[in-house]
């Protein structure tokens, strides 16, 4: 699995791009298929990716509140908090590695760019770092922490802040008596190993991490930042605010 700094989506291997890509401009798409190693195959609904401000889930909604100055929309898709964020007057610029959806977010009036999140060439400063749905994930795994707190560092402005919603997903491994199943040797339970699939459309595997707010909290910590829950959500969800120490 490719995660380095220099990584774009290839455009034929990018299945959730065509799905946005496709919605965007026929006003359907057909199913976007997630599969992993540890969960049943699943279906996200390409509308999800196009949701407006009231079908945000709260924290998604409170993190749009929370965004304050020059914000970096990371992994941004089809762009729907940044334009909820645009709405509001502020300055956005939006990034993906996916071109289809980078296209998609321009044709919407988007400032957007084929950026990496992880690539050091990217140096402009922001006041928000924002990282919604789960945004944190393009991590992959724990040990990635630590060049996540670096590009944040590059990234932000005197007194910036990034904001990210993230779950626990211990309960997915918890037995009706509490006790957790999970292999303790095989790394932190968050850590995900998902495919996408669209048409015929298969992605490269990629690994996307879930991380709880006590393990975030140590990490931050680790790395020089403050990192404070501002709200939680309704499903073992939270949404974190980090600022430099
Ligand atoms: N934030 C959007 C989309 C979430 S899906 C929403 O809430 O609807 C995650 C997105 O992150 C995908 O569009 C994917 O292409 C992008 N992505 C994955 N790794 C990335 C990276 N290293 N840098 C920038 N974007 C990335």
């Amino acid at each position: 699995m490719d995660n380095s700094a220099n990584k774009r989506l290839e455009t034929k291997r990018d299945p959730m791009g065509q799905a946005i890509y496709d919605f965007f401009h026929t006003g359907k798409a057909a199913k976007l298929r997630v599969m992993s190693s540890m969960f049943y195959e699943d279906e996200m609904p390409v509308t999800t990716l196009f949701r407006e401000f009231d079908d945000m889930p709260v924290q998604e909604q409170k993190a749009i509140e929370l965004c304050r100055g020059r914000v970096l929309d990371v992994g941004a898709g089809s762009g729907c908090h940044s334009l909820v964020l645009m709405e509001r007057g502020l300055d956005v610029v939006a990034i993906d590695i996916s071109q289809l959806s980078v296209d998609v977010m321009r044709e919407r009036g988007i400032n957007a760019m084929n950026v990496n999140y992880f690539d050091e060439t990217f140096v402009e400063k922001f006041d928000t770092l924002l990282f919604a749905m789960n945004g944190i994930g393009i991590v992959g795994k724990v040990e990635r922490l630590g060049d996540f707190f670096r590009s944040a560092r590059r990234l932000l402005a005197p007194g910036g802040q990034l904001l990210l919603d993230s779950s626990d997903i211990g309960y997915v491994f918890t037995d009706d008596d509490g006790s957790m199943d999970i292999d303790l040797a095989a790394g932190y339970y968050g850590e995900i190993d998902y495919t996408m699939r669209y048409k015929g459309i298969k992605g490269e595997p990629f690994d996307w991490l879930y991380i709880d707010f006590d393990t975030l909290s140590m990490y931050a910590e680790e790395y020089g930042f403050i990192c404070e829950k501002c709200i939680d959500g309704e499903h073992y969800d939270y949404l974190a605010k980090l600022t430099l120490k």
